[in-house]
């Protein structure tokens, strides 16, 4: 039996930005019925890039989470005789309506963080191509980070419309940059060899799909090899070719596909497509990437996106296929099946080894946890409130569940649950494992956090359930910031009400209060990150703010080693915080990840931002009791484990400004020390006092550090991808590393086959790969290594300040070609000229 699950495809469409993500998700749309015309990027009238800022710049920078039916629902008494076809393998899975879960991510680097939270919840990708540009830098880099969730993927080669589009070529690219082999269950039709793109040859069903010109793409006239052979002798040659070229790749992948051979005597044309799609699957499913199905068409001109539909049907996995959902329990971490089955150990997470107690193997969750699902999306709808996407990855999301949010410790009820379908929603009572929804209303749930129903229905689930966490996606940290201020003083609740739905949104932004100005700085990932962040927050929000000038956002740090600053905080001569309370503060550069010997056992540590906080009480037990008879003990109001949080926070504000330049710190260890006797003012101590004497005694050590010229600045370092033609290579690589004081990583296409070489022991060899003559090629004789060798590409670690408008030099050195790609690699200390040459700049501005 088909259980609901078997027809769930959660899938993403992944590419390059401009190849045609929207525009294709928009055909899907079109052709599941969900929609009754299609929408067109370039009008700003498509369902998928709602933001207004989105359409105004074409581009998609929230993924939105979409679900339709393939094919359109039928009627269910044919259904389950279809559903018995489909189950025994005489009809392929695309014969039955399964509901797919579609997430069109961003393309854009900036939103990297975006795509990398949207693939984490992915079963399968569809990597869409420009047929004209090839396989581009950020294509190979949003390709790479599918591969680190090992996601199992499909190629789709669009544009084949346009003046230039070069399948042979693509395919090759894609064989030799994203080092798999190319799997062609498609040729692209032109008419007479060389004409117009008309349609697309299927090599797995031995048929060619003509669509009707200027179509919507609905009318396709189908031919098969008879009528091929009559109409197009030499397409059919090419069908023919292809199709053994697809049965060898497969049988060097998949035994099964050997023995097919053997059984069809030997005759590639007599395997059965059946026999072809379950030989994909299995390839696909491991997720290596080692076989890439691919496909052809050109979306815009409706053409070949149906077939693209069903492969996801019959070739991308269902939720029941991929592995286990990753988890964590404190420090411990695992498969969630296992913890379901009480095969998971878990450890206490304190630093001493003999503390390390193996406690249970927790048994019995799997009747207390009803329902696990990962927050991956928060999205604020201008009609329908704050729409929280969820996975769920075990049991049953029920309406009016009570869920705790075991990131926040906090509860809430889903009083609404939801289904989005292209541009309605539908209210559901439950959600369950594999499925994909919408929690509407939730007033808490971020992204990326873990949500949990517990059959106790309790605010707060058994332990340790209230620690079970999916596992979390890394942020990068911020490298832009800018000053964020309300326009009036009654404008500033308002502005930072709005800025907490734009954290909810996106955990990749972040903001922060400089404590003695007041001033509210938000930080992020790129430039065009933070003009969006202000779109949103001025334009849909409407928050009376206004954003100060974008700059980079260095860090500062310790070079040397503070002596023990301590120091009292009194409201008395102050005014602000209530209370009186003392700390001991001292500082160094942060260098092992671990804490010492010298530390007691029980020393609270703190790991945020590149900075290490420690927080200890010599004289105090790990109860916080006094360890003998002269030492003083905490007041009755306080608990040890308060202090230590009082006091990390005090630490964490001073390391959130520096004492040179006002960037965070980076790279500081801070140790705090509590003495009850000196610190503590029976009932005048309060929280908020320890967290301001420990901010002052931090600042203290900072001083003391500076006054010493201890003080440096760090800058943020990108990992940069350029990709250009070989002719440009040398000034590009020349501009790299003597202009902007980068560092040439690695060099084109020797190193990278080199590295594919060891990923696979098969390496890609360009004249191997099977792939039709482009109409262009006709007639020239080229040698087809010298054309995939075109595109080079270059690594590269460069200080982000000299990749400031770099794209324009690159594309004036290249001819416009040139394409590039960063991340953040690691702050690095500048070198004392470019350090320099900074404060000079930053004294100037002042
Ligand atoms: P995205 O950035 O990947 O979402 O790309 P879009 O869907 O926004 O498309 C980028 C541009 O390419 C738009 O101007 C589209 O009209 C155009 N485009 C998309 N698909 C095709 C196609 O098949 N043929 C042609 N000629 N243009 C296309
Ligand atoms: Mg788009």
């Amino acid at each position: 039996m088909w259980q609901n699950t078997d027809r769930t495809r959660n899938i993403g469409i992944i590419a390059h930005i401009d190849a045609g993500k929207t525009t294709t998700t928009e055909r899907m749309l079109y052709y599941s019925g969900h929609t009754r015309r299609i929408g067109d990027v370039d009008e700003g009238s498509t369902v998928t890039d709602f933001l207004p800022a989105e359409r105004a710049r074409g581009i998609t920078i929230q993924s939105a989470a979409i679900t339709f039916n393939w094919p359109p629902q039928v009627d269910s008494a044919e259904d389950v005789k279809t559903a018995e076809a489909v189950a025994s393998q005489s009809l392929p899975r695309s014969t039955l309506s399964h509901r797919i879960n579609l997430i069109d991510t961003p393309g854009h680097a900036d939103f990297t963080f975006e795509v990398r939270r949207s693939l984490r919840i992915l079963d399968g990708a569809v990597c869409v191509l420009d047929g004209v540009a090839g396989v581009e830098a950020q294509t190979e880099q949003v390709w790479n980070q599918a591969a680190d969730w090992k996601i199992p993927r499909i190629a789709y080669v669009n544009k084949l419309d346009r003046d230039g589009a070069a399948f042979g070529q693509t395919v090759r690219e894609i064989g030799v940059r994203l080092g798999g082999w190319p799997a062609l269950c498609q040729i692209p039709w032109f008419e007479g060899g060389r004409g117009n793109f008309c349609g697309v040859v299927d090599v797995v069903n031995l048929v060619g799909l003509k669509y009707a010109s200027g179509g919507d793409g609905k009318s396709i006239t189908t031919y098969n090899m008879t009528h091929l052979e009559a109409e197009e002798p030499a397409l059919a040659q090419e069908l023919r070719k292809a199709r053994a070229a697809l049965v060898e790749v497969l049988s060097e992948h998949d035994d099964a596909m050997v023995e097919a051979f053997l059984d069809a005597e030997e005759d590639h044309l007599a395997i059965t497509p059946a026999q072809i799609l379950s030989c994909i699957r299995q390839c696909l499913n491991a997720g290596d990437g080692k076989v890439i199905p691919v496909f052809a068409g050109a979306s815009f001109r409706n053409i070949g996106v149906q077939p693209v539909l069903d492969a996801v049907n019959n070739m991308l996995p269902s939720p029941a296929e991929r592995p286990q959902a990753e988890v964590s329990i404190g420090a411990t971490t695992g498969y969630l099946d296992d913890l379901l089955a009480g095969r998971m150990i878990v450890h206490s997470s304190t630093k001493s080894k003999s503390s390390r107690q193996a406690v249970v193997p927790v048994v019995g969750i799997d009747k207390t946890l009803k329902g696990c699902a990962l927050a991956f999306k928060v999205v604020n709808d201008s009609r329908k409130g704050m729409l929280v996407y969820i996975r769920v990855y075990s049991g049953t999301i029920e309406r009016n569940a009570l869920l705790y949010n075991t990131n926040l410790k906090q509860s809430e009820r889903a009083t609404n649950l939801l289904r989005m379908y292209a541009n309605e929603s539908v209210p559901v009572q439950s959600l369950e494992a594999g499925q994909i929804g919408v929690i509407a209303g939730s007033k808490y749930a971020r992204t990326g956090d873990t949500l949990i129903s517990c059959a106790t229905n309790k605010a707060v689930p058994p332990s340790p359930l209230d620690q079970l966490q999916l596992r979390p996606i890394h942020v990068p940290p911020p490298v832009f910031f800018a000053s964020i201020e309300p326009n009036s003083l009654k404008d500033e609740k308002d502005m930072h009400d709005k800025l907490n739905l734009l954290l909810r949104e996106d955990p990749s932004l972040h903001v922060t209060q400089d404590e003695d100005t007041g001033q509210t700085l938000i930080s992020g990932m790129g430039e065009l990150h933070l003009e969006i962040a202000r779109d949103r927050l001025v334009g849909d929000l409407k928050a009376n703010a206004t954003m100060g000038k974008i700059a980079i956002g260095y860090r500062e740090t310790v070079t040397q080693i503070s002596r023990s600053n301590s120091k009292i905080f009194d409201s008395s001569a102050r005014g602000d915080a209530k209370g009186k309370a003392g700390c001991t503060a001292a500082v160094e550069p942060y260098r092992s990840r671990t804490l010492t010997d010298e530390h007691s056992d029980y020393a609270l540590q703190h790991e945020q931002d590149g900075n290490l906080v420690i927080v200890e009480a010599p004289t105090l037990d790990r109860k916080g009791r006094p360890l003998d008879d002269d030492c003083a003990s905490l007041p009755g109001h306080l608990t040890l484990s308060e202090v230590q949080s009082a006091f990390t926070n005090g630490a964490l504000a001073a390391l959130a400004r520096g004492p040179g330049f006002s960037y965070p710190m980076r790279n500081v260890q801070v140790t705090l020390t509590l003495d009850p006797a000196k610190h503590i003012f029976g009932s005048d101590t309060s929280y908020a006092s320890l967290t301001a004497a420990a901010r002052l005694a931090t600042i203290a050590a900072f001083r003391e550090v500076s006054s010493m010229g201890g003080i440096a600045i760090m800058e943020p370092v990108m990992n940069v991808d350029i990709g250009a033609d070989d002719a440009s290579i040398g000034s590009i690589i020349q501009d790299i590393s003597s202009s902007r004081g980068g560092q040439i990583v690695s060099l084109g296409d020797n190193e990278e086959a080199e590295a594919n070489a060891q990923a696979f022991p098969r390496e890609i060899d360009v004249s191997r790969i099977y792939a039709p003559k482009d109409p262009f090629e006709f007639g020239s004789s080229a040698g087809l290594d010298q054309q995939v060798n075109k595109q080079r590409s270059i690594k590269a670690k460069v200080p982000l300040k000299e990749m400031i408008g770099y794209l324009k030099h690159l594309r004036s050195m290249t001819g416009g070609r040139g394409t590039f790609t960063m991340s953040v690699d690691r702050f690095e200390r500048m070198t004392g000229q470019r350090e320099k040459a900074l404060i000079a700049e930053l004294r100037g501005g002042a």
